[in-house]
């Protein structure tokens, strides 16, 4: 049987919506409209589509954002600059540095510098100790959005064994942290690239999720039968995105997916909007 389409984008209406409602409560209440501040370096193409897409997002809900472009060469002192401007205005809640950054730029300093309080990526390490205790301050929204999709879609974590491929700081590792807290209850797996027969731990998995940045790595038979397939690969090949998951393979296997555009995308900016509305709050 063909599985069934876990729809990104639907899941994210509805959350948006509630996100629209909220602010705008807030607006009322406070006569202050929750601020995001997106910084984007250089002019990698993927980059301005994501930074766009998140700008019309936050209008969209109700929530301002406001653009600092800055050119290729900018130094890590200007950035530096920018970051503690922001930092030290009032009237921004939410600080997003897009990544990748140029190669001539360190991003762990510059994430490092942004407020805790207005690191709406949820990447500071204070952010990232607070999530790995059970006491968030702001979730990331990769792994953030795919907790919810799994939630909306009523797929039970507890006891079951979920294996993450990957083990970025944005996505996989947080990815397994959340999964493993009190509540989610799963038992995860971690692979990465010196993980030995990798096929052979995908395959005992009961949630399966793929973060890796190869186009269709996660081929058919590295599925279980009737598993769960969250895809968060994004990958531009030929114009066209693709995700980590060989999608027409998993999709007759597994029991439900996620599709690539329409998947965890939109979750991730939707989480970024809450997690702004949820700055702006902090900060009252
Ligand atoms: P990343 O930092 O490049 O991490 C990739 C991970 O995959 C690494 O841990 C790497 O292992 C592992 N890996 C690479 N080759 C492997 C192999 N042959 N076998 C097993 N593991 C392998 O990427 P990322 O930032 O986590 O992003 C992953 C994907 O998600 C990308 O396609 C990215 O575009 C996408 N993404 C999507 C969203 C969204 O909103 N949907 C958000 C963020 C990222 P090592 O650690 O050993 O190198």
């Amino acid at each position: 049987m063909a599985a069934s389409i876990i729809d990104g984008k639907t899941i994210s209406t509805t959350i948006r919506k509630s996100v629209t409602r909220d602010t705008a409560e807030f607006v009322v209440q406070t006569g202050i409209t929750p601020h995001l501040a997106a910084v984007l370096i250089g002019d990698d193409p993927a980059s301005q589509v994501y930074v766009r897409n998140k700008e019309r997002a936050c209008e969209a809900c109700g929530l301002k954002s406001t653009l600092h472009r800055l050119p290729a060469d900018t130094t890590q002192a200007q950035l530096a600059e920018l970051v503690a401007k922001l930092n030290a205005d009032a009237s921004v809640h939410g600080i997003l540095v897009q990544l990748p950054l140029p190669i001539h730029l360190d991003p762990t300093p510059i994430l490092d510098a942004i407020l805790p309080g207005k690191d709406v990526d949820g990447f500071h390490p204070e952010n990232v100790g607070l999530m790995l205790q059970g006491r968030p301050r702001f979730l990331p929204c990769t792994p953030h959005g795919v907790m919810k999709m799994l939630q909306y879609e009523n797929i039970q974590t507890a006891g079951k064994h979920v294996v993450v491929i990957g083990r970025s700081d944005i996505v996989g590792k947080p990815m397994a942290a959340l999964l493993v807290q009190r509540g989610a209850d799963a038992t995860v797996t971690i692979c990465h690239s010196r993980t030995a027969d990798i096929g052979a731990i995908t395959r005992q998995a009961d949630i399966l999720i793929a973060a890796v940045g190869i186009p269709e790595f996660v081929k058919g038979d590295m599925i279980k039968p009737g598993a769960v397939v969250i895809d968060v690969g994004i990958n531009r090949v030929n114009d066209k995105l693709v995700g980590d998951v060989d999608f027409a393979a998993a999709s007759k296997i597994a029991a439900a997916i996620t599709p690539v555009p329409g998947g965890v995308g939109p979750m991730t900016i939707t989480m970024l909007l809450q997690n702004t509305l949820e700055a702006a709050r902090q900060a009252q």
